[in-house]
């Protein structure tokens, strides 16, 4: 048989492979998102200087979990496309085990019930 699809489809998620290796893993978005509140967002954004870390440490992206060499680096980052998707992203509510349980049906109900509408209408 030829060819079914053509290649070069997946453009835009390049990464995907790195990402999910062990050795590149870096912090999930729920980790993230704990990680903004104002808390810790200031101990994080005061490291101790770390000779092991890019920039000594001192240059670090909270929303992205990213060592910068300088602050002009860190700069330049803040301005673009990867820092903004990314702040969009944690933007949007964690998700949770609650939220797992609820999809497979195993969570507490804690909507309402609709009110009962009259079926003798229809019939
Ligand atoms: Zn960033």
């Amino acid at each position: 048989m030829g060819r079914l699809r053509r290649s070069r489809t997946h453009k835009a998620q390049r990464d995907v492979h790195r990402a999910s290796r062990t050795r590149a893993r870096t912090k999930d978005l729920d980790q993230i998102q704990a990680d903004l509140l104002p808390a810790r967002r200031a101990l994080l954004e005061a490291q101790p200087i770390d000779p092991d870390l890019p920039g000594l440490g001192q240059h670090y992206c909270v929303e992205c979990a990213r060592y910068f060499e300088s602050d002009a680096a860190l700069k330049v980052h803040w301005r673009g496309k990867l820092h903004k998707r990314r702040c969009t992203r944690l933007r949007e509510p964690a998700y949770t085990i609650e939220e797992a349980e609820r999809a497979a049906g195993l969570g507490r109900e804690t909507r309402t019930r609709k009110p009962e509408v009259a079926m003798e209408q229809d019939a």
